[in-house]
């Protein structure tokens, strides 16, 4: 898998939504690429700052949009069920 596959992932996996073993798969990927892992790290940064409204974290305004963005994409196909198709296309516009 590419790493723009994995970065669709990232969502799933901080929610422990991914199946085990694409869970075990993308950690090793993680420890090789550091691309990925800051992309985690950023993502989980922002997720617990949202969640515990603390102080944002400081990235770039370009970052947070994109993180916004795809936020927005991953709650709006939750109010569907989850196998209706468009959630996939909605996270590449990203
Ligand atoms: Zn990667």
């Amino acid at each position: 898998m590419k790493c723009e596959d994995w970065t669709e992932l990232i969502d799933l996996y901080l929610d422990n939504e991914l199946p085990e073993s694409l869970r075990g798969r993308f950690e090793r990927h993680l420890m090789r690429c550091a691309g990925c892992a800051f992309e985690v790290r950023t993502l989980e940064q922002t997720l617990d700052s949202l969640r515990d409204t603390v102080s944002p974290v400081k990235i770039p305004s370009a970052t947070l949009e994109r993180m916004e963005a795809r936020l927005q994409s991953r709650l709006s196909p939750r109010l569907k069920t989850p196998t209706a198709n468009g959630g996939q296309r909605t996270l590449r516009l990203v």
